[in-house]
């Protein structure tokens, strides 16, 4: 297996896509292609084409064992792609029984990451940034519980390094400093 595979989390509205957007188009300037692959649009596919939900923001109301079985598909999905590979996904996801790991031991053996990045950024300037984005069901939630959810994913991030020896790096994603997010993301990828 050649390439290098990085998953990159953060919670909902912290500018994940935007950041690695941005990194990849400056690492292709550089010789250095990466894939992106987003997590959930591959559970999406599976799920919209199965009638379970209409929108990607349904998925994580759906029963637990279901989410289970659509991220272990999208798990090997992902897996069996060659190459460099950002994976856009969560390190935990917030459902209404608690927190599900976004990356359990069977989805990480098949997705072998390099390195787990987490994207953070102050929460209220993500309460701020959900607020602004229409294109989305973000789900209604206080700076408080966006803290706690933050600090769940840094918890979810060493355990996923404990189980495959893989890397952990934050990358800051604050108010008009995108350029600073987007060269420590090029840092990591390169
Ligand atoms: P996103 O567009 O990254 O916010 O992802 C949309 C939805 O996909 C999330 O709200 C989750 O329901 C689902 N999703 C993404 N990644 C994972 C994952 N690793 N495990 C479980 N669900 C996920
Ligand atoms: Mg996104």
């Amino acid at each position: 297996m050649s390439g290098k595979r990085v998953v990159i989390t953060g919670v909902p509205g912290v500018g994940k896509t935007t950041v690695i957007e941005e990194s990849m188009k400056r690492l292709a300037g550089e010789g250095i292609p990466y894939k992106a692959v987003n997590f959930g649009t591959c559970m999406f596919e599976t799920a919209k084409a199965e009638g379970k939900v209409e929108d990607r923001d349904q998925m994580r109301t759906l029963d637990k064992d279901v989410q289970k079985e659509l991220q272990r598909l999208a798990g090997k999905r992902i897996g069996e792609m060659e190459g460099n590979i950002i994976v856009d996904t969560h390190a935990s996801v917030k459902t209404p029984v608690g927190y599900l790991p976004g990356l359990p031991a069977w989805v990480l053996t098949e997705l072998k990451p390099d390195m787990v990045v987490l994207v953070e950024a102050d929460e209220d300037q993500i309460l701020m940034r959900r607020m602004d984005d229409e294109s989305r069901r973000r789900d209604p939630e206080g700076s408080r519980s966006i803290a706690e959810h933050q600090g769940i994913n840094r918890a979810f991030a060493a355990a996923y390094g404990m189980l495959t020896g893989c890397t952990v790096q934050v990358v800051r994603n604050e108010n008009y400093l995108l350029d600073h997010a987007v060269e420590a993301m090029a840092r990591v990828l390169r």
